[in-house]
C-alpha cells in the first residue's frame, strides 16, 4: 500500500457514494457493466475498465475530473487518473 498521496486525493474530504447501483451511460445504450465507480468531483456513477465501454475512464478524460472511488460493496479505495495513484481509506 503506497503512502504517496497527491493533491487530488488529499482534497477529497467527504466521499461521494453511488446514488444508484448502475452505470447511467450503459443504461442509455442498453449495455452491461462489470464494476461501478463513482466520480468524486460530480458524483456520477459509471462503469470500470473491465466493462465493455469503460465509461468512468471516458468521463475522467472528457470532464477532467481526476478521482474516482470504487462503488462496489466492501471496496474502500480511490484512484487518481492524472497521477495513476490508488489510495485506500
Ligand atoms: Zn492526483
Ligand atoms: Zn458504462
Ligand atoms: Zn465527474
Amino acid at each position: 500500500m503506497a503512502d504517496e498521496v497527491c493533491t487530488h486525493l488529499e482534497s477529497i474530504t467527504a466521499l461521494r457514494t453511488a446514488k444508484i447501483r448502475e452505470c447511467e451511460e450503459c443504461v442509455k445504450i442498453g449495455s452491461d457493466w462489470v464494476h461501478l465507480r463513482t466520480c468524486q468531483d460530480c458524483g456520477v456513477t459509471l462503469c470500470c475498465d473491465s466493462s465493455p465501454h469503460q465509461h468512468a475512464t471516458k468521463h475522467a478524460h472528457t470532464s477532467g475530473h481526476p478521482v474516482i472511488a470504487s462503488a462496489e460493496p466492501g471496496d474502500r479505495w480511490m484512484y487518481c487518473y492524472p497521477d495513476d495513484l490508488v489510495a485506500e481509506y
